[in-house]
């Protein structure tokens, strides 16, 4: 659904910054130098073949270790990777299995057998009392089988009990109680030292500062629970959502910003977004007969403690029902609220697991069943870039349309210029797209064993493709901008978010309209909107004499916006739906906002507007020194435009009076829900497209009101729309 949707800002800005201290070294691979498909799960796809030469293997070694270090550094130092978890490990296995089928001149290979290491050397360190390992992993039904086969030889019998668990897919932690107090929450680290983060997880809501122990039993004297610290889904599209109102590029993985958000270094910085924790697991434990017996004891006594832990673990004998259950997560986990990537199959009894041991790295009695991401091959027709509301090009693949996950998808994110010449992606190639983190579609991979001497490198363009203009790269960022306020592609995006759901709200001013009304030079700024008459609207084409007098009766509704709408919709870099809320409830004018001074915002650095960071609050100030934006506001007052903060009552009915149909299935609201909050925001629902309607909620499998809709020039808006018109943050 969101490739579909050409005005979506998500798709515009899903650049993610690559490592700077990697600029300048381009690493040229093939991601996908073994051609594998998305149906070879009984094919391992690490599994070489045809056989290399000697030569060939190092050389595949050698490119496999730089590019699993190129990798591991973006993921653990930077939280920002560039490939799906999944094709990252394929990476290590190939090498593992190459390492193996060419032991002798690759003696030990580190960067395959190592669990990584994610600290970051801003936190103090501290050592596991025991060590954190991480698990093996397996890709098919035939690894999972050798794993149960593996265990019941070494064990002398069959029908091994099993816990399997959905596997999280967040960033793993200790958390240390003593005497049933939290004292600390320290990262994997490199398994023996890691990152004292106490500081970060004391900010998740559901994680426990003490035990709760029954009046019989009492806690041990220390123990290290294991688990995962992640973000739900809802929370991750909250912020993004948040985020895109700024005018960033939204996070592409709730992993990454999961990761990202537990490394900050201001821990309220964590505070401003919902962390959540689960418990699965035991490190040291003193005194030792403290520890449960088995997994699921272990389970059941972290429930009665007050621990957020796995909640259907499924128990099981042997391989048949173990892979059954496998299974069952594989097939429920698209309804998680919080993100998975596979399944975890454990040995349930605790002495069993103690005989089996662990190598260095992972325990010999539990596995890692990875899920492979859905993915289509297609071919890569074109890459547009495109131009931001503050100017930042992102290139864009545009696809040969193609079903994936149940939806159509014709564009996926490039990242950036680097990201297509360290990849080679050249136009005309067959590439690979799975959707990474389950969302947003991405290109995982190029099919070299398809590309013809007609691919050919896509040249970055050397100057603005709006405006021609030369471009500029700010220190510290990746992205290329464009630095002309007046660039007609920033003009027409700063203005579609003025009239945004999330701005000022003008339901027909979308992006065609917009695009028509900047090139007849109708409407240069905001305030030029509130200019338009009947008879400018005519001279820009047909069709418009019938949504005329709707649209500017629109556009003089949009004056009544309340003034956080206004002050979000002027699009000040870093200042979101929620710092405008703030700013307005501070200002409480346009006109008094307008004459801020640092003073007014900054005390020592420290911000003075409850809700706004001092990056926002510098942003704040840039904005309102620049000539052109002071005249942005002193032609909105002229005009007598003069914006209120709302009131209580009005905030929570931000919707009273508009009329919405819905069509197809919404990716996270189900009908119902939808019905009852555009209700309690004081909108109505209709069942079909009429002249009074003004917005059509589009799903997935939109049928004829969708038709409906743009034959009559309405507003189509999609879930992400609704939310922000629903002001839900
Ligand atoms: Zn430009």
């Amino acid at each position: 659904m969101l490739m579909a949707h050409h005005g979506s800002d998500l798709i515009r800005h899903l650049a993610q910054p690559v490592g700077l201290a990697l600029a300048g070294c381009l690493y040229v691979l093939s991601v996908a130098s073994a051609p594998w498909t998305a149906s070879a799960a009984e094919d391992p796809p690490g599994a070489v073949s045809p056989p290399l030469s000697p030569a060939a293997a190092q050389a595949r070694m050698a490119e496999l270790r730089a590019e699993i270090a190129y990798h591991d550094e973006l993921y653990f130092r930077k939280a920002a990777p560039v490939i799906s978890d999944f094709a990252y490990d394929r990476l290590k296995r190939e090498l593992a299995d190459l390492g193996q089928a060419w032991p002798a001149p690759a003696p030990e290979d580190a960067a395959a057998a190592a669990i990584g290491d994610d600290r970051s050397g801003r936190f103090p360190v501290y050592r596991h009392r025991e060590r954190m390992l991480s698990l093996s992993k397996s890709y098919s039904e035939s690894e999972l089988r050798a794993f149960d086969a593996r265990l019941s030889r070494q064990l002398g019998r069959d029908d091994l009990e099993y816990v399997v668990e959905p596997k999280f897919d967040g960033i793993a932690i200790s958390v240390t109680y003593e005497n049933g107090k939290l004292v600390r929450a320290v990262t994997r680290g490199d398994g023996v030292d890691g990152d004292d983060v106490t500081a970060n997880a004391l900010t998740i809501a559901t994680l426990p500062r003490t035990l709760k122990v029954s009046a019989a039993g009492s806690a041990p004297a220390l123990i290290e629970l294991r688990g995962e610290i992640y973000l739900g889904y809802a929370e991750f599209a909250r912020i993004n959502r948040e985020r895109t109102s700024e005018g960033e590029e939204p996070f592409a993985h709730p992993r990454n910003l999961a990761a990202g958000t537990l490394k900050s270094v201001d821990p309220r910085d964590a505070a401003r977004r919902r962390l959540e924790i689960v418990f699965y697991g035991c490190g040291g434990c003193e005194p030792a007969t403290a520890r449960p017996a088995a997994q699921t004891a272990l389970l059941d006594q972290l429930r009665s403690w007050g621990l957020p832990t796995i909640v259907t673990p499924r128990v099981v004998r042997g391989a048949d029902r173990m892979w059954l259950a496998v299974g069952e997560i594989g097939r429920e986990r698209g309804r998680y609220g919080f993100p998975t990537d596979g399944a975890v199959v454990k040995l349930n009894a605790v002495a069993a697991q103690r005989r089996l041991g662990a190598t260095t790295q992972a325990p010999l009695w539990a596995m890692a069943y990875k899920f492979a991401p859905e993915r289509v091959a297609t071919r890569l027709r074109a890459i547009t870039v495109q131009v931001g509301r503050t100017g930042v090009l992102t290139p864009v693949a545009e696809l040969e349309p193609v079903r994936l996950g149940g939806t159509t998808v014709a564009r996926a994110s490039l990242f950036n210029r680097e990201e297509i010449v360290r990849r080679d992606i050249r136009l005309g190639d067959w590439v690979y797209v799975e959707k990474s983190g389950e969302i947003i579609p991405a290109i995982a991979g190029v099919d070299l064993t398809r590309r013809t001497p007609a691919a050919v490198p896509y040249v970055f363009p050397a100057v603005c493709p709006a405006c021609q203009g030369p471009l500029v790269q700010l220190a510290g960022e990746v992205a290329e901008r464009c630095p002309d306020l007046n660039c007609p592609a920033q003009v027409r995006r700063r203005l579609e978010h003025f009239a945004s759901a999330a701005g000022v709200d003008v339901p027909g001013l979308g992006p065609v309209l917009v695009d028509r009304l900047v090139a007849h030079q109708l409407v240069k700024t905001p305030a030029d909107l509130y200019r338009l008459r009947r008879d400018d609207l005519r001279q820009i084409g047909s069709g418009m004499e019938a949504s005329a007098d709707r649209l500017l009766a629109a556009i003089e509704r949009s004056k009544r916006a309340e003034l956080g709408r206004f002050i979000n919709g002027l699009g000040i870099p870093q200042v979101g739906v929620v710092s405008s809320r703030n700013l307005a409830r501070h200002f409480g004018s346009l006109a008094a906002l307008a004459q801020v001074q640092p003073a007014d915002l900054l005390e020592n650095h420290r911000p003075l507007v409850s809700g706004l960071g001092e990056k926002a609050s510098l942003a704040v100030l840039a904005y309102f020194v620049r000539p052109e934006n002071q005249a942005v506001v002193a032609d909105l007052l002229r005009l007598g435009i003069n914006p209120k903060v709302a009131s209580d009552q009005e905030s929570v009915r931000p919707l009273s009076g508009r009329i919405f149909v819905l069509t197809g299935t919404l990716p996270h609201l189900t009908r119902a829900e939808a019905v009852k909050n555009i209700t309690a925001a004081g909108g109505k629902v209709a069942p079909v497209v009429s002249r009074e309607t003004d917005y059509v909620v589009r799903g997935e499998g939109a049928g004829e009101k969708l038709t409906d809709a743009r034959t009559r020039g309405i507003r189509v808006i999609d879930e992400a729309e609704l939310l922000a018109l629903l002001a839900i943050d």
